[in-house]
């Protein structure tokens, strides 16, 4: 159906010994939508983030992608699933050249329910010359052909955000989880960081979550925003109606 959420998060809590870190979390993530996550520092945020991608457990409620519940599932076999993410600070191998990090990323989404070795080989064997195209087509489309064979700690910060943006790329995600994609970028490169996550979404049909502290780049490039506040959920909508909440103006005013 259509109209069918890719992903739900059903009325999720987090709990860290006493601190309520998400109050029960509701919200759905339509295919092919950007969803700006936004709220103050401490709202809850990067919790939600890791409890997408697997790194913590609820300690209730429930996250669907696609209806089946993700939260069976380890966190280092989420690709296969389709859910791609980066990190807040660049987790890249800083040893490697760009094009083995995107290599890594195209082989996230191998799956590791194949049995035997034999089987296993014959599989990567096939699938080797699938995965060279796919590389060489990610890495020219986010323009990294250059730099292919560049170690990546000697790129300079905005490339080597670029190079996780590939990796994840590379495993094919169905929703593209971005945490904080903008921070250390200035103006410019969060302007084109803007296009071009707008035009991954329009080429690759990727479902877009974007956790970000820059408003300017959430309220130009998303379609729905979801407000966190001390852990609750304090309003959704499109971001004019996010930026008319009297709710949210009090928490951002108040905060600072
Ligand atoms: P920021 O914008 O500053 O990154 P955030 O919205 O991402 O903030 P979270 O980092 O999710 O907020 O934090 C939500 C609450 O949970 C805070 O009170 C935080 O102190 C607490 N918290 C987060 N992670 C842990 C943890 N591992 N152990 C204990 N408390 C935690």
């Amino acid at each position: 159906q259509g109209n069918d959420p890719l992903l739900a998060v059903r009325d999720v809590s987090v709990v860290f010994g006493g601190i309520i870190a998400l109050n029960g979390v509701s919200f759905n993530m339509l295919q092919g939508q950007i969803l700006g996550l936004i709220g103050p520092n401490g709202a809850g945020k990067t919790t939600l983030f890791n409890c997408l991608s697997r790194l913590y457990q609820p300690s209730s409620g429930d996250i669907l992608m696609e209806g089946k519940s993700i939260l069976t599932r380890p966190p280092h076999r989420i690709a296969e699933i389709g859910i791609g993410r980066t990190f807040q600070n660049v987790a890249l191998f800083p040893n490697l050249s760009v094009i083995d990090n995107v290599r890594v990323g195209a082989h996230a989404r191998t799956s590791s329910d194949i049995v035997s070795d034999s089987l296993r080989l014959a599989w990567v064997r096939r699938g080797e010359a699938d995965m060279n195209k796919k590389v060489h087509e990610i890495l020219s489309y986010l323009d990294l052909d250059s730099v292919a064979h560049t170690v990546v700690s000697g790129l300079p910060f905005g490339t080597q955000k670029r190079v996780e943006l590939a990796r994840a790329l590379a495993a094919d995600p169905k929703i593209l989880l971005l945490d904080e994609p903008a921070g250390g970028l200035n103006h410019e490169e969060v302007h084109v960081l803007g296009d071009l996550i707008r035009k991954i979404r329009a080429d690759r049909k990727i479902t877009v979550l974007l956790v970000e502290h820059h408003m300017g780049l959430v309220m130009s490039i998303a379609d729905h925003v979801v407000a966190l506040n001390f852990g609750r959920k304090l309003a959704e909508g499109t971001p004019a109606q996010i930026q008319a909440d009297p709710d949210v103006i009090k928490a951002y005013l108040g905060s600072k």
